[in-house]
């Protein structure tokens, strides 16, 4: 009885490799982490949230800086998130904020928000301030 048949062995290979996420202890698959994710921003469990949306696209969860619009990985979002960050730090200074703070960078995303420009931080914080309350 031949059972030359059976070739090579193969190690057995999922055809689609599903992308899974480690958060907490659990192992998560896209969809779950992507949630997970996105309870962990409605909680504001880091302050750099404020700055990201979660998005799922095609099976892989990524971030979506909302200041630039960049699309980053979320297998690590506490290191990749604040690291991003750091990015518009930079910019912030070339503009000649010489003091960089989330805040800094909050009251940029405002003042585009309301259409102002970003010039208006420092002594025009206060009116910007004002015309964010009426508007919420
Ligand atoms: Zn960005």
């Amino acid at each position: 009885m031949a059972d030359a048949d059976a070739g090579p062995s193969k190690p057995p290979v999922s055809k689609t490799p599903k992308a899974t996420y480690t958060y907490g202890n659990k192992e998560l698959d896209a969809p779950a982490y992507a949630e997970a994710l996105k309870s962990a921003k409605a909680r504001g469990s880091a302050s750099w949230w404020s700055f990201f949306t979660v998005i799922l696209t095609e099976g892989v969860v990524k971030l979506k800086c909302t200041i630039c619009g960049e699309v980053l990985g979320a297998k690590n979002p506490s290191a990749t998130a604040p690291n991003h960050l750091m990015k518009h730090s930079k910019a912030a200074e070339v503009l000649g904020r010489q003091v960089w703070h989330v805040r800094t960078v909050c009251w940029v995303l405002l003042c585009r928000q309301l259409g102002l420009d970003s010039w208006t931080l420092g002594s025009g914080t206060k009116d910007v301030g004002k015309a964010y309350a009426e508007t919420v």
